[in-house]
């Protein structure tokens, strides 16, 4: 009972043929052309692998199989259909292929589990198209509604309510997922399968990684105000430089993220307005993004960034105003599932290590609410979200296989608090 490396390749083959942007990577945001047709191919092979095949008004797709015991909560697998412009053909598309290729290998072997299985798709996780990533997962479990939906653009133009209806409408021959009744205790487990897009389980020589939490993220944005002065007549010690204050602030971020082993910092955006080669900046306004997926450094992190913002300021005699524009705190995934997917995958590969994921995904937000774990695997290169992105399908294969052991020994116990 085993994946099929060739279906897997097979499967990734198809999806990727639904793609704007031919030779230059995948391109396929979400409710676009592409998205619609890709939709399609998932939906025909979810019916062909006898699933039933539901959506919601958003456009999440959920194809649920009964188990010999429906009242039983489902065993999800799922990931996402859309991708960044110019991406690769494994980001989300190998968490739903996986999906598929799990259900494969249980009806090839006559294998009914006496859970449901679902495959989930969900829109919009990469934020391409509504500019609100992870749209799906968050509107599946009420945290995004219709009123959020209201003041969003569908690339940055047409009204998103419009162009999610429409998308909508052409699938009208999909019932509602709501004809089986979403209640959250009809879900068990959430597994999702993707891509690392970094270089550590390449890097040591892994072929797999069971993902033990999710980094969360804190975005500030600092604007700096100084004075400006000539260039070349204010000597040093007479300035009050905003970029000054900048570039010590982030190499002192970079250095403290250094400090401890999973935390990241980087000044993504820096602007001087006004700036002028011979004038001295009397204002910066940079962006600093700080992650980690421990919840203690995270805690530390942003009050570092002030203390020393504050203190780099006294010194020259400029001011500092920092705001947070985006907070998502770091999620520990489910420890109980955590340990059998470790020891399924331990059978089967010594190259198996715990790893944390730096990047956010659907799965951030169903571990709020559902036993939740990630399987990842090794990203060639760690590239990712450009054409050059590369995953072995013999990996995902070997992600599949622990899988299948994974719900196999799960199907045999009744719902354990422990989960
Ligand atoms: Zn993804």
């Amino acid at each position: 009972m085993k994946a099929d490396i060739q279906s897997i390749d097979q499967l990734l083959n198809d999806l990727a043929r639904h793609n704007s942007s031919p030779g230059k990577g995948i391109t396929r945001p979400c409710y676009s052309t592409e998205y619609k047709d890709v939709c399609q191919t998932v939906i025909r092979i979810m019916k062909e692998l006898d699933m039933k095949v539901y959506m919601d008004d958003v456009g999440n797709i959920i194809a649920r199989k009964e188990g010999r015991n429906p009242e039983l909560p489902a065993v999800c697998v799922g990931s996402h259909l859309d991708t960044v412009r110019n991406g690769g053909k494994f980001d989300g598309a190998g968490g739903v292929v996986s999906g598929l290729e799990v259900v494969k290998i249980l009806n090839a072997n006559d294998v009914k589990l006496n859970h449901p299985i679902q495959i989930f798709c969900f829109v919009e996780e990469e934020g391409t198209a509504l500019q609100s990533g992870l749209l799906g997962s968050r509107w599946f479990n009420g945290e995004a509604v219709e009123s959020d939906l209201l003041p969003l653009k569908y690339e940055n133009k047409a009204n998103a309510l419009e162009v999610i209806r429409q998308f909508r409408s052409d699938f009208s021959e999909v019932p509602s997922f709501n004809e089986i009744g979403h209640d959250p205790r009809k879900i068990r487990c959430f597994f999702e399968v993707h891509i690392e897009q970094g270089p550590v389980l390449e890097t040591k020589g892994a072929r797999l990684g069971v993902v033990s939490a999710i980094a969360g993220t804190s975005t500030i944005e600092v604007s700096v105000s100084g004075r400006a002065d000539h260039a070349g007549s204010t000597p040093m010690d007479l300035r009050s430089d905003a970029f000054e204050v900048a570039a010590h602030a982030a190499v002192e971020m970079y250095r403290y993220a250094r400090s401890f082993p999973h935390a990241v910092a980087t000044v993504g955006r820096l602007e001087i307005p006004n700036g002028s080669s011979n004038r001295v900046p009397d204002s910066t306004w940079f962006t600093l993004d700080l992650r980690s997926a421990d919840r203690a450094v995270m805690d530390k992190l942003i009050p570092h960034a002030k203390g020393i913002l504050d203190e780099l300021t006294e010194k020259n005699g400029t001011r500092v105003e920092v705001s947070t524009s985006h907070f998502v705190p770091p999620i520990e995934l489910n420890p109980g599932l955590r340990k059998i997917l470790m020891e399924k995958a331990l059978s089967l590969s010594d190259r198996v290590m715990d790893i944390s994921s730096g990047a956010a995904h659907d799965s951030l937000v169903m571990a709020k609410y559902f036993p939740t774990a990630m399987l990842f695997v090794p990203s060639k290169g760690g590239r990712s979200h450009c054409p050059e992105e590369f995953s072995e399908a013999g990996d995902f294969a070997l992600a599949v296989d622990v899988l299948v052991e994974t719900i196999l020994e799960l199907d045999c116990t009744e719902k354990d608090n422990s989960l």
